[in-house]
């Protein structure tokens, strides 16, 4: 079973939704969603709305281009939009922490999309920009923050944002953020915030670091697996060649001169590569732009727009600053070198095959790359086909039960440990009832299957949804 396999199974058991009309959102969002003309919910928004809009916390694994955004956007926009309270000064409601500016900037645009038609105010947080107008921006109220973490402390620690009137968390891309070493600003990020919240959190892996942090953040969440790598095994066509390493450049030269390559993403391992590549392709006559965490937040969003308006044809960029790059209609992605983490190869490859359309996927592997490849094959649970000669000569080896083996693989395929604060929450547990609309299940005690009878009394355990629970405060407030 290969590694997409085995997510799906693991989500065999979920609900699905089939049209965002069964969900019951407010009609301002609905509205803004039919002119997107998104009528289907995507498997994690089908799975995440509903136990979100009940106030549940959620764990999703899942990753960019499957339509996470909204799966937290929509619930986060349909609580704020139902009265939407007065926005305070520097105490925001909901705050979304995503690991680099670029996908911060695309969550916010995402946010100002889908509530278009609600007077919701935003702020957008994130480094390598003069803090001005971002201070001045909290200052005048906001309801909504969407931040990177090292800004986000930033702030907190010159007292320009509280987090003690925050109902709703996002942690978004999780995983990326302990790669690119945010761990030690998220602990202190999560000691703020108050104990009566809802936090979704979000990660495309979920090895043993970010189980330990789901665990401290969430309160017995409903836990959602869903897998975009359908698109590398059924829509994305994968392509090796083992070369020379001084051939790349050539072989890279000729394949982006074929007029069938309309978009591409180069991946290059360091950001010298990058900026020299470019600089290359540029000099050869291909419209080339390099986007990577050496260039200002500027240079970035410039060359993303450029692509994005196919004026620069060609993105030669490093993993980390094409974690954000959500652009439909990239017909090639190139590994020219092969990435040092082989999860990056399934991050790499999704660039392409996105919004249901087809992509190639190319590998360069040279002879020093050989265990970066290995590795990469141990991870996604099967060869790249090869084009061309095999050097290796070898047959596949298959593990024991055709499973993939890698550290992510078994990962992945497991569920997150119940809380460790399910314990101290009985008080919030009592006040739980089910609304009628969180009707997706849990995790039991240890992560196995929970007979009917105990799902059944846990579900008319929950607590009242936050809408529930306004309409209650509401109702008294009218009566006193
Ligand atoms: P995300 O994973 O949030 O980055 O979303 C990936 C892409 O899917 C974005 O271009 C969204 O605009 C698009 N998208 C998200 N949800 C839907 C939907 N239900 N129907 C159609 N497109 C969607």
């Amino acid at each position: 079973m290969s590694l997409v396999a085995g997510f799906l199974a693991s989500n065999a058991d979920w609900k699905t939704l089939n049209s965002f009309a069964e969900i019951n959102l407010i009609d301002p969002v609905q509205q803004s969603l039919s002119e997107q003309g998104y009528e289907t919910p995507t498997p994690i928004q089908a799975q995440t709305i509903p136990p979100a809009l009940a106030g549940e916390d959620v764990l999703g694994c899942a990753q960019t281009g499957t339509g996470k955004t909204a799966a937290f956007a929509l619930p986060i926009l349909d609580a704020l939009g139902q009265d939407t309270p007065p926005a305070l000064p520097n105490r925001p409601l909901a705050l979304v922490l995503a690991p680099t500016r670029e996908l911060a900037i695309q969550i916010a645009d995402s946010f100002s999309t889908y509530g278009r038609y609600l007077k919701i105010r935003q702020t957008l947080l994130f480094g390598g920009v003069n803090q001005f107008r971002q201070v001045r921006s909290l200052d005048r109220g906001t309801h909504l923050v969407v931040a990177t973490p090292g800004r986000l402390l930033d702030l907190m620690n010159q007292g320009h944002i509280q987090l003690n009137h925050l109902q709703t968390f996002v942690l978004d891309e999780a995983d990326r953020m302990l790669d690119m070493g945010f761990l030690p600003d998220l602990k202190k990020i999560i000691a703020e915030l108050p104990d009566d919240r809802q936090s979704l959190f979000f990660s495309a892996t979920l090895p043993p670091k970010i189980v330990e942090l789901s665990e401290e953040l969430l309160d017995n969440p409903v836990s959602i697996n869903v897998t975009p790598e359908t698109r590398s095994v059924d829509l994305i066509e994968q392509q090796l060649y083992f070369v020379d390493r001084k051939e790349k450049r050539d072989r890279l030269h000729d394949l982006l001169s074929q007029p069938e390559v309309k978009r591409a993403v180069v991946f290059a391992r360091t950001k010298r590569g990058a900026d020299q590549l470019c600089k290359r392709l540029v000099f050869e006559g291909i419209n080339a732009s390099a986007i990577h965490g050496d260039k200002t937040q500027g240079a970035r969003q410039r060359a993303l727009n450029a692509f994005r308006r196919n004026q620069v044809h060609v993105l030669v960029a490093t993993d980390v600053a094409a974690r954000g790059i959500d652009v439909d209609g990239i017909t090639h992605v190139v590994n020219y070198d092969l990435p040092d983490e082989p999860e990056a190869y399934v991050h790499r490859i999704g660039r392409t095959g996105r919004a249901g359309e087809s992509g190639v996927a190319i590998s360069y592997c040279c002879g020093d790359e050989r265990a970066k490849l290995r590795a990469i094959e141990k991870l996604i649970g099967q060869r790249v086909p090869v084009i061309g000669e095999d050097p290796r000569g070898d047959k596949p080896k298959r593990s024991s039960k055709g499973k993939p083996q890698g550290k992510g693989a078994a990962n992945r395929s497991g569920s997150a440990k119940p809380s460790r604060r399910r314990a101290t929450t009985q008080n919030k547990d009592q006040r739980r009832s089910n609304d009628g609309r969180g009707t997706n299940e849990r995790g039991g005690p240890q992560g196995g299957p929970q007979s009917e009878s105990k799902k059944q009394a846990k579900r008319s355990a929950r607590r009242p949804g936050k809408k529930a629970r306004l309409r209650k405060q509401r109702d008294a407030a009218a009566q006193s």
